[in-house]
């Protein structure tokens, strides 16, 4: 599968100062959902339990899985896609495991998940646990689209950024 998180240099106009712009910082990632990465080392070598670049279990009983969360950016054809976890059902889990590699995941419905990962800094409320429908494809990454969770991380999904707000996210500190 191609890896959709690649590292870009734009020049945009910022939609909210007017300035110009060099997007040219790697999106925000996330390495670990968020119930993972709280786990001590034990926690972490127990049994069914796991992280990868894509999937992730916590005891056969959680289970993860890496995709992008896209927001377009005012006056860029090319959305800024957060690298996030979503949890998923232990079904769409296996089938999205199952899919990975194979054609025809674009015909698959979307999945119901839970985004898995906080950002930091920006927002009052936690984006953990938001509702997202998740989209597997052939030839990126899932994506994850916000739905009804009221977050204003959904507003910025559906009416875009500024590219200063695109750098606001680029500059978190990284995931530990
Ligand atoms: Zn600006």
């Amino acid at each position: 599968m191609a890896e959709a998180i690649r590292h870009h240099a734009a020049l945009v106009r910022c939609s909210c100062c007017g300035e110009w712009v060099t997007l040219d910082e790697p999106a925000l990632a996330f390495r670990w959902p968020e119930p993972f990465r709280r786990l001590d080392a034990d926690a972490r070598s127990a049994p069914d339990t796991f992280c990868d670049t894509s999937f992730c279990a916590i005891g056969g009983e959680q289970f993860y899985m890496r995709g992008l969360l896209p927001l377009p950016v005012h006056g860029l054809q090319e959305r800024y896609s957060i690298g996030a976890w979503v949890r998923l059902e232990r079904a769409d889990w296996q089938l999205a495991r199952r899919m990975w590699d194979e054609r025809g995941n674009d015909r698959l419905p979307e999945l119901d998940g839970e985004l898995a990962n906080h950002v930091p800094h920006l927002f009052e409320v936690s984006s953990e646990g938001l509702a997202v429908r998740v989209r597997l494809h052939d030839e990126m990454r899932p994506t994850f689209r916000l739905i009804g969770t009221g977050h204003p991380l959904e507003d910025e999904q559906r009416h875009g950024i500024s590219a200063h707000r695109a750098l606001a996210f680029s500059r978190l500190p990284p995931q530990r």
